[in-house]
Protein backbone atom coordinates (compact mmCIF):
# COMPACT_ATOMS: atom_id res chain seq x y z
CA UNK A 1 0.00 0.00 0.00
CA UNK A 2 2.74 2.39 0.92
CA UNK A 3 4.71 2.02 -2.01
CA UNK A 4 1.67 3.45 -4.47
CA UNK A 5 2.00 6.76 -2.47
CA UNK A 6 4.91 7.17 -3.88
CA UNK A 7 2.79 7.71 -7.42
CA UNK A 8 1.47 11.15 -5.45
CA UNK A 9 3.70 13.97 -6.77
CA UNK A 10 5.15 11.77 -9.60
CA UNK A 11 2.83 12.27 -11.82
CA UNK A 12 0.57 15.12 -13.39
CA UNK A 13 -2.43 13.91 -12.80
CA UNK A 14 -4.63 12.97 -9.51
CA UNK A 15 -3.91 9.58 -7.68
CA UNK A 16 -6.70 8.98 -5.44
CA UNK A 17 -6.43 5.92 -2.59
CA UNK A 18 -8.67 3.02 -0.80
CA UNK A 19 -11.69 3.80 -3.85
CA UNK A 20 -14.63 2.11 -3.27
CA UNK A 21 -15.05 0.63 -6.57
CA UNK A 22 -19.18 0.79 -5.92
CA UNK A 23 -19.01 4.24 -6.49
CA UNK A 24 -17.28 3.54 -9.98
CA UNK A 25 -19.67 1.03 -11.57
CA UNK A 26 -22.90 1.14 -12.78
CA UNK A 27 -23.80 -2.30 -10.82
CA UNK A 28 -23.03 -0.05 -7.51
CA UNK A 29 -21.28 -2.66 -5.98
CA UNK A 30 -17.35 -3.68 -5.50
CA UNK A 31 -15.00 -3.01 -2.99
CA UNK A 32 -12.17 -0.75 -2.78
CA UNK A 33 -9.19 -0.49 -5.40
CA UNK A 34 -6.27 0.20 -3.42
CA UNK A 35 -4.99 2.84 -5.58
CA UNK A 36 -6.61 4.69 -8.59
CA UNK A 37 -4.89 7.01 -10.95
CA UNK A 38 -6.11 9.68 -13.58
CA UNK A 39 -3.01 10.37 -15.75
CA UNK A 40 -3.11 13.75 -17.47
CA UNK A 41 -1.37 12.97 -20.72
CA UNK A 42 0.57 9.90 -22.62
CA UNK A 43 3.97 11.03 -21.02
CA UNK A 44 1.96 10.78 -17.28
CA UNK A 45 0.52 7.26 -18.31
CA UNK A 46 4.33 6.27 -19.16
CA UNK A 47 5.53 7.24 -16.36
CA UNK A 48 2.71 5.27 -14.65
CA UNK A 49 3.13 1.94 -16.62
CA UNK A 50 7.27 2.44 -15.93
CA UNK A 51 6.52 2.72 -12.32
CA UNK A 52 3.91 -0.17 -12.36
CA UNK A 53 6.30 -2.25 -14.36
CA UNK A 54 9.49 -1.46 -11.49
CA UNK A 55 7.15 -2.51 -8.95
CA UNK A 56 5.36 -5.94 -10.51
CA UNK A 57 2.14 -3.97 -10.38
CA UNK A 58 0.18 -4.33 -13.85
CA UNK A 59 -2.86 -2.33 -13.86
CA UNK A 60 -6.37 -2.68 -14.32
CA UNK A 61 -8.15 -0.27 -16.87
CA UNK A 62 -11.48 0.83 -15.58
CA UNK A 63 -13.33 2.63 -18.16
CA UNK A 64 -17.23 4.21 -17.14
CA UNK A 65 -17.55 0.91 -15.16
CA UNK A 66 -20.80 -0.42 -17.09
CA UNK A 67 -20.13 -3.47 -17.75
CA UNK A 68 -17.99 -4.47 -14.57
CA UNK A 69 -18.90 -6.28 -11.56
CA UNK A 70 -16.05 -5.90 -8.82
CA UNK A 71 -16.32 -8.68 -6.45
CA UNK A 72 -16.65 -7.47 -3.10
CA UNK A 73 -12.95 -7.90 -1.78
CA UNK A 74 -12.25 -5.09 -4.46
CA UNK A 75 -9.21 -4.80 -6.41
CA UNK A 76 -5.47 -5.02 -5.51
CA UNK A 77 -3.24 -2.68 -6.57
CA UNK A 78 -3.74 -0.01 -9.09
CA UNK A 79 -6.72 1.16 -11.28
CA UNK A 80 -6.28 3.64 -14.36
CA UNK A 81 -8.91 6.20 -15.66
CA UNK A 82 -8.37 7.94 -18.74
CA UNK A 83 -10.97 9.65 -18.13
CA UNK A 84 -9.84 13.56 -17.27
CA UNK A 85 -6.55 13.40 -19.65
CA UNK A 86 -7.96 11.48 -22.87
CA UNK A 87 -11.01 13.06 -23.82
CA UNK A 88 -10.30 15.33 -27.00
CA UNK A 89 -12.38 14.43 -30.42
CA UNK A 90 -11.53 15.77 -33.17
CA UNK A 91 -11.94 15.22 -36.80
CA UNK A 92 -8.69 13.27 -38.34
CA UNK A 93 -9.44 13.38 -42.38
CA UNK A 94 -11.78 13.63 -45.33
CA UNK A 95 -12.56 11.90 -48.23
CA UNK A 96 -14.83 12.19 -51.06
CA UNK A 97 -17.25 9.84 -49.45
CA UNK A 98 -15.81 9.28 -46.01
CA UNK A 99 -14.66 10.95 -42.81
CA UNK A 100 -12.44 10.30 -39.82
CA UNK A 101 -13.16 11.43 -36.85
CA UNK A 102 -10.42 10.53 -33.67
CA UNK A 103 -12.12 10.07 -30.20
CA UNK A 104 -9.91 9.47 -26.83
CA UNK A 105 -10.79 6.76 -24.87
CA UNK A 106 -11.83 7.94 -22.16
CA UNK A 107 -14.70 10.39 -22.96
CA UNK A 108 -17.88 9.40 -22.96
CA UNK A 109 -19.23 7.47 -26.07
CA UNK A 110 -22.26 9.59 -26.35
CA UNK A 111 -19.72 12.79 -26.36
CA UNK A 112 -18.58 11.05 -30.32
CA UNK A 113 -22.51 9.98 -31.05
CA UNK A 114 -23.17 13.68 -30.63
CA UNK A 115 -19.94 15.00 -32.36
CA UNK A 116 -20.67 12.93 -35.25
CA UNK A 117 -24.19 13.78 -35.44
CA UNK A 118 -23.35 17.40 -35.10
CA UNK A 119 -21.24 17.43 -38.11
CA UNK A 120 -23.93 15.47 -40.30
CA UNK A 121 -21.38 12.11 -39.74
CA UNK A 122 -23.93 8.89 -39.97
CA UNK A 123 -22.70 5.37 -38.46
CA UNK A 124 -22.78 5.33 -35.07
CA UNK A 125 -26.02 5.98 -34.16
CA UNK A 126 -26.51 2.55 -33.44
CA UNK A 127 -24.37 3.40 -30.64
CA UNK A 128 -26.85 6.21 -28.97
CA UNK A 129 -27.17 4.97 -24.93
CA UNK A 130 -24.77 3.41 -24.70
CA UNK A 131 -23.16 4.52 -21.38
CA UNK A 132 -19.67 3.37 -21.45
CA UNK A 133 -16.47 5.30 -22.47
CA UNK A 134 -15.03 5.22 -26.59
CA UNK A 135 -12.64 2.68 -25.01
CA UNK A 136 -14.69 0.78 -22.97
CA UNK A 137 -16.96 0.25 -26.04
CA UNK A 138 -13.89 -0.63 -28.45
CA UNK A 139 -12.76 -3.15 -26.06
CA UNK A 140 -15.94 -5.21 -25.91
CA UNK A 141 -16.84 -4.41 -29.49
CA UNK A 142 -19.86 -2.48 -28.13
CA UNK A 143 -22.81 -2.84 -30.28
CA UNK A 144 -26.43 -2.72 -30.68
CA UNK A 145 -29.21 -2.50 -33.11
CA UNK A 146 -27.63 -4.98 -35.31
CA UNK A 147 -24.57 -2.57 -35.63
CA UNK A 148 -21.02 -2.92 -33.73
CA UNK A 149 -17.99 -1.06 -32.77
CA UNK A 150 -16.01 -3.20 -35.21
CA UNK A 151 -17.88 -2.21 -38.30
CA UNK A 152 -16.80 2.07 -37.76
CA UNK A 153 -13.80 1.13 -36.48
CA UNK A 154 -10.95 2.50 -38.81
CA UNK A 155 -7.87 1.87 -36.53
CA UNK A 156 -6.99 1.67 -33.02
CA UNK A 157 -4.21 3.66 -30.90
CA UNK A 158 -2.58 1.39 -28.46
CA UNK A 159 0.05 1.55 -25.74
CA UNK A 160 1.97 -1.30 -24.70
CA UNK A 161 3.24 -2.20 -21.56
CA UNK A 162 6.32 -0.59 -21.71
CA UNK A 163 4.97 2.64 -22.78
CA UNK A 164 5.32 2.21 -26.64
CA UNK A 165 2.54 4.11 -28.74
CA UNK A 166 1.06 2.56 -31.72
CA UNK A 167 -1.69 2.41 -34.28
CA UNK A 168 -3.07 -0.32 -35.91
CA UNK A 169 -5.86 -0.82 -38.59
CA UNK A 170 -8.76 -2.13 -37.00
CA UNK A 171 -9.01 -4.97 -39.99
CA UNK A 172 -5.34 -6.27 -38.20
CA UNK A 173 -7.16 -6.66 -35.18
CA UNK A 174 -9.08 -9.51 -33.83
CA UNK A 175 -12.62 -8.40 -32.97
CA UNK A 176 -15.76 -10.68 -32.29
CA UNK A 177 -19.13 -10.90 -30.62
CA UNK A 178 -18.73 -8.39 -27.56
CA UNK A 179 -14.68 -8.60 -27.38
CA UNK A 180 -11.60 -7.68 -28.93
CA UNK A 181 -8.08 -9.60 -28.27
CA UNK A 182 -5.56 -7.41 -26.72
CA UNK A 183 -1.83 -7.99 -26.39
CA UNK A 184 -0.95 -8.35 -22.30
CA UNK A 185 -1.08 -5.09 -21.03
CA UNK A 186 -2.25 -3.31 -23.90
CA UNK A 187 -4.52 -0.18 -23.86
CA UNK A 188 -7.11 1.47 -25.92
CA UNK A 189 -5.57 5.22 -26.11
CA UNK A 190 -8.47 6.22 -28.55
CA UNK A 191 -9.65 5.09 -32.27
CA UNK A 192 -10.42 6.86 -35.71
CA UNK A 193 -13.77 6.22 -36.87
CA UNK A 194 -14.45 5.65 -40.39
CA UNK A 195 -17.99 7.77 -40.80
CA UNK A 196 -20.38 8.88 -44.15
CA UNK A 197 -21.67 11.84 -44.88
CA UNK A 198 -25.51 11.83 -44.19
CA UNK A 199 -28.30 13.53 -43.10
CA UNK A 200 -27.98 15.82 -39.69
CA UNK A 201 -31.95 15.68 -39.02
CA UNK A 202 -32.19 11.92 -39.93
CA UNK A 203 -29.10 10.98 -38.12
CA UNK A 204 -30.37 12.45 -35.15
CA UNK A 205 -33.97 11.49 -35.05
CA UNK A 206 -32.28 7.95 -35.99
CA UNK A 207 -30.35 8.53 -32.82
CA UNK A 208 -33.73 9.84 -30.56
CA UNK A 209 -35.34 6.87 -31.32
CA UNK A 210 -32.81 4.10 -30.87
CA UNK A 211 -32.13 6.04 -27.56
CA UNK A 212 -36.56 6.26 -26.82
CA UNK A 213 -36.26 2.07 -28.26
CA UNK A 214 -33.99 1.47 -24.99
CA UNK A 215 -35.53 3.30 -22.50
CA UNK A 216 -38.97 1.21 -23.11
CA UNK A 217 -37.04 -1.88 -23.17
CA UNK A 218 -34.74 -1.52 -20.46
CA UNK A 219 -34.38 -0.74 -16.58
CA UNK A 220 -32.61 2.55 -16.42
CA UNK A 221 -34.17 3.06 -13.32
CA UNK A 222 -31.99 1.03 -11.20
CA UNK A 223 -28.01 0.30 -11.07
CA UNK A 224 -27.17 -2.62 -14.20
CA UNK A 225 -24.34 -3.87 -16.34
CA UNK A 226 -26.53 -3.83 -19.10
CA UNK A 227 -26.77 -7.61 -20.69
CA UNK A 228 -25.12 -10.07 -18.45
CA UNK A 229 -25.25 -12.69 -21.06
CA UNK A 230 -24.16 -13.02 -24.52
CA UNK A 231 -26.94 -14.00 -26.40
CA UNK A 232 -26.51 -17.82 -27.47
CA UNK A 233 -26.93 -19.56 -30.75
CA UNK A 234 -30.62 -19.84 -31.05
CA UNK A 235 -32.24 -16.76 -29.58
CA UNK A 236 -31.60 -13.48 -27.31
CA UNK A 237 -30.26 -14.74 -23.91
CA UNK A 238 -33.10 -12.30 -21.83
CA UNK A 239 -35.87 -15.09 -24.08
CA UNK A 240 -33.78 -17.88 -22.38
CA UNK A 241 -34.00 -16.79 -18.81
CA UNK A 242 -37.25 -15.48 -18.97
CA UNK A 243 -38.68 -18.69 -20.19
CA UNK A 244 -36.86 -20.59 -17.86
CA UNK A 245 -39.37 -18.58 -15.30
CA UNK A 246 -36.54 -16.39 -14.03
CA UNK A 247 -37.94 -13.33 -14.61
CA UNK A 248 -38.02 -11.17 -11.17
CA UNK A 249 -36.02 -13.96 -9.32
CA UNK A 250 -33.66 -12.40 -6.41
CA UNK A 251 -30.92 -13.19 -4.09
CA UNK A 252 -30.37 -10.24 -1.42
CA UNK A 253 -30.91 -7.07 -3.16
CA UNK A 254 -30.12 -8.56 -6.97
CA UNK A 255 -32.86 -9.70 -9.00
CA UNK A 256 -33.29 -10.50 -12.25
CA UNK A 257 -34.92 -7.74 -13.94
CA UNK A 258 -39.17 -8.17 -14.51
CA UNK A 259 -38.57 -5.37 -17.28
CA UNK A 260 -35.39 -7.37 -19.29
CA UNK A 261 -34.81 -10.74 -18.29
CA UNK A 262 -31.06 -10.42 -19.87
CA UNK A 263 -30.27 -7.36 -16.68
CA UNK A 264 -29.55 -7.86 -13.34
CA UNK A 265 -30.41 -5.56 -11.41
CA UNK A 266 -29.30 -3.95 -8.10
CA UNK A 267 -32.55 -3.21 -6.09
CA UNK A 268 -30.55 -0.93 -3.11
CA UNK A 269 -28.07 -2.52 -1.05
CA UNK A 270 -26.42 -6.17 -3.31
CA UNK A 271 -23.24 -7.86 -2.99
CA UNK A 272 -21.17 -8.75 -5.67
CA UNK A 273 -21.73 -12.06 -4.23
CA UNK A 274 -25.56 -11.73 -4.54
CA UNK A 275 -25.15 -10.75 -8.20
CA UNK A 276 -22.93 -13.91 -9.15
CA UNK A 277 -25.33 -16.23 -7.04
CA UNK A 278 -28.13 -15.19 -8.84
CA UNK A 279 -25.94 -15.55 -12.27
CA UNK A 280 -24.91 -19.22 -10.92
CA UNK A 281 -28.67 -19.78 -10.23
CA UNK A 282 -29.60 -18.13 -13.65
CA UNK A 283 -27.22 -20.60 -15.57
CA UNK A 284 -27.94 -23.17 -13.75
CA UNK A 285 -32.21 -23.27 -14.78
CA UNK A 286 -31.46 -22.18 -18.01
CA UNK A 287 -29.13 -25.20 -18.94
CA UNK A 288 -31.51 -27.50 -17.10
CA UNK A 289 -34.37 -25.75 -19.04
CA UNK A 290 -33.29 -25.07 -22.35
CA UNK A 291 -29.56 -27.13 -22.66
CA UNK A 292 -28.11 -23.83 -23.22
CA UNK A 293 -25.16 -22.81 -21.24
CA UNK A 294 -24.95 -18.54 -21.40
CA UNK A 295 -21.93 -16.71 -21.23
CA UNK A 296 -20.70 -14.05 -19.44
CA UNK A 297 -20.91 -10.64 -21.33
CA UNK A 298 -20.40 -8.49 -18.17
CA UNK A 299 -16.19 -8.75 -17.05
CA UNK A 300 -15.84 -9.87 -13.29
CA UNK A 301 -12.63 -8.16 -11.65
CA UNK A 302 -11.29 -8.41 -8.06
CA UNK A 303 -11.44 -10.55 -5.25
CA UNK A 304 -13.90 -12.32 -3.21
C1 LIG B 1 -28.10 0.49 -18.97
C2 LIG B 1 -26.98 -0.14 -19.78
C3 LIG B 1 -27.17 -0.39 -21.12
C4 LIG B 1 -26.16 -1.00 -21.88
N1 LIG B 1 -26.39 -1.25 -23.22
C5 LIG B 1 -25.40 -1.81 -23.95
C6 LIG B 1 -25.61 -2.07 -25.35
O1 LIG B 1 -26.65 -1.79 -25.93
N2 LIG B 1 -24.60 -2.65 -26.05
C7 LIG B 1 -23.41 -2.97 -25.47
O2 LIG B 1 -22.53 -3.48 -26.16
N3 LIG B 1 -23.18 -2.72 -24.16
C8 LIG B 1 -24.15 -2.16 -23.40
N4 LIG B 1 -23.92 -1.91 -22.06
C9 LIG B 1 -22.66 -2.34 -21.44
C10 LIG B 1 -21.54 -1.27 -21.46
O3 LIG B 1 -22.09 0.03 -21.45
C11 LIG B 1 -20.61 -1.43 -22.65
O4 LIG B 1 -20.00 -2.69 -22.68
C12 LIG B 1 -19.53 -0.33 -22.66
O5 LIG B 1 -18.88 -0.37 -23.90
C13 LIG B 1 -18.51 -0.51 -21.54
O6 LIG B 1 -17.70 0.65 -21.52
P1 LIG B 1 -17.07 1.20 -20.16
O7 LIG B 1 -16.28 2.41 -20.49
O8 LIG B 1 -18.11 1.39 -19.14
O9 LIG B 1 -16.11 0.01 -19.79
P2 LIG B 1 -15.85 -0.66 -18.35
O10 LIG B 1 -17.11 -1.31 -17.91
O11 LIG B 1 -15.23 0.31 -17.43
O12 LIG B 1 -14.79 -1.77 -18.75
C14 LIG B 1 -15.15 -2.88 -19.55
C15 LIG B 1 -13.86 -3.59 -20.00
O13 LIG B 1 -13.16 -2.74 -20.90
C16 LIG B 1 -11.82 -2.59 -20.47
N5 LIG B 1 -11.39 -1.25 -20.87
C17 LIG B 1 -12.06 -0.08 -20.69
N6 LIG B 1 -11.37 0.94 -21.23
C18 LIG B 1 -10.23 0.41 -21.74
C19 LIG B 1 -9.09 0.97 -22.40
N7 LIG B 1 -8.98 2.27 -22.65
N8 LIG B 1 -8.10 0.12 -22.79
C20 LIG B 1 -8.20 -1.22 -22.55
N9 LIG B 1 -9.23 -1.79 -21.92
C21 LIG B 1 -10.24 -0.98 -21.52
C22 LIG B 1 -11.89 -2.76 -18.94
O14 LIG B 1 -10.62 -3.13 -18.41
C23 LIG B 1 -12.91 -3.87 -18.82
O15 LIG B 1 -12.30 -5.13 -19.03
C24 LIG B 1 -24.92 -1.32 -21.28
C25 LIG B 1 -24.72 -1.04 -19.92
C26 LIG B 1 -25.74 -0.46 -19.18
C27 LIG B 1 -25.50 -0.14 -17.72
Amino acid sequence: MSDFLQLTGMIKGEVRYSVPMSDYTSFRVGGQVDCLVYPADVPDLQNILSWGNQQGVRPFILGNGTNLLVRDGGIRGMAISLSRGFRQIEEAGRGPEETLIFAAAGGPLGNLVDFSSEKGLTGLEFAAGIPGTVGGAIYMNAGAFRGEMKEVLHSVKLMDSAGQVSEKESKALKFSYRAMELGKGEIILGGQFQLKEGNGQQIQAKIEENIRRRKAKQPWDLPSAGSVFKNPDGGPAGRFIEEAGLKGCRIGDAQVSEKHANFIVNRGKAKAKDILTLVEKVREKVFQEKGVWLKLEIQVVGED
